[in-house]
Formats: C-alpha cells, sequence, structure tokens
C-alpha cells in the first residue's frame, strides 16, 4: 500500500497527499531529481522511463536510449521530455496523448486515468455550479485505482492541475 491510500479523502482531493514532494510511483534512480530543458531552460522533474514507454508513439520509443529523462512543463515549449544524456528531446508531436500543460483545447485531459477533459470540468460547472472531478478522482486515488505514473505525461497525480482548472472555470464564471 502506498502513502496516498492512507489519508483521508478530502485531504486527497486538495492534492495534499504528496509525500516527501514525491507522489506514489515516482522511480528511485541516482540521477539528480531536476534539470533545465535544453530549449527552454524551464527547471523540470525527472520522470519515469515507463511514462515514457506508454505514451510515446512507437517510432519514438525506438528512439529512446538509456539515461534519466525529464519532462519540461513549459506551456511554450514543444520538448516534452528530454535527457541530459541522451538524444533525442521527445516534443508534442511524439506523444499519443494531448499534453495538458502545453494545449489549452477543452478535449486535453487534465486527469488521464478518469477521463476528466477540461471541456467535462467546465461542462460540470456550468450545469450544476460545482465539480465533483477532484472528490471523484481522490476516492478512486485512495482504492488505488489511478495509474497516473503510465497514462498522466507528467507522470505523477493530475490532482494539482484539476484543482487548478475548477478554479480558473468558477472565476470565469464567476461563481
Ligand atoms: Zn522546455
Amino acid at each position: 500500500m502506498n502513502a496516498c491510500c492512507t489519508i483521508p479523502v478530502n485531504q486527497i482531493a486538495a492534492d495534499q497527499h504528496k509525500e516527501g514532494g514525491e507522489c506514489c510511483l515516482i522511480e528511485q534512480t541516482p540521477a539528480p531529481p531536476r534539470a533545465n530543458c535544453p530549449v527552454s531552460k524551464t527547471d523540470s522533474r525527472k520522470i519515469n522511463m515507463r511514462t515514457l514507454e506508454h505514451l510515446l508513439q512507437p517510432a519514438a520509443v525506438n528512439e529512446m536510449q538509456n539515461g534519466q529523462y525529464y519532462y519540461c512543463d513549459d506551456p511554450t515549449c514543444d520538448v516534452v521530455y528530454f535527457s541530459e544524456q541522451a538524444l533525442p528531446h521527445f516534443t508534442k508531436d511524439d506523444l499519443t496523448v494531448k499534453v495538458f500543460h502545453k494545449e489549452t483545447g477543452d478535449d486535453v485531459n487534465v486527469c488521464y486515468c478518469f477521463d476528466w477533459t477540461r471541456g467535462r470540468i467546465k461542462e460540470q460547472i456550468r450545469s450544476t455550479g460545482k465539480s465533483t472531478a477532484s472528490l471523484e478522482i481522490a476516492r478512486l486515488v485512495r482504492d488505488q485505482k489511478c495509474t497516473c505514473d503510465i497514462t498522466n505525461p507528467k507522470g505523477r497525480c493530475c490532482l494539482g492541475d484539476v484543482n487548478s482548472v475548477i478554479k480558473e472555470v468558477k472565476q470565469q464564471l464567476n461563481l
């Protein structure tokens, strides 16, 4: 059982379930925890190889090399994954999914495990005045149903992003 599962569901929903800054399933590797994106210079966190293996197009998976990869979350930068030891860098087009931090459309997933897109969150708030997304996701996280280490391009929990989208939409609608 991982650390997420022992804390109350509303704390998970508020994205307060990161133990030691590393939620759930980040691999322990000797590489530095952060590195700068070679294109945007963005300070970036390391990412599991299995996240890349799951989310890259097959041709890109073939080009993966051994080495520690990092995830660039800069919205203006096309690089998604890079490594300081290995080339090539992988960009948005190399992934099979749209990357939340780099695409603004309503069809883009915020939560990749349970299919909450920006549009689905907006629609729910428009019709009911609130969103149940964080609480629903938190319950599933607690029940160990989430697989964000392989489904979310950033390789970790989506709840921080879900909460910021909910806040943004509510502000837009003056709720
Ligand atoms: Zn970058």
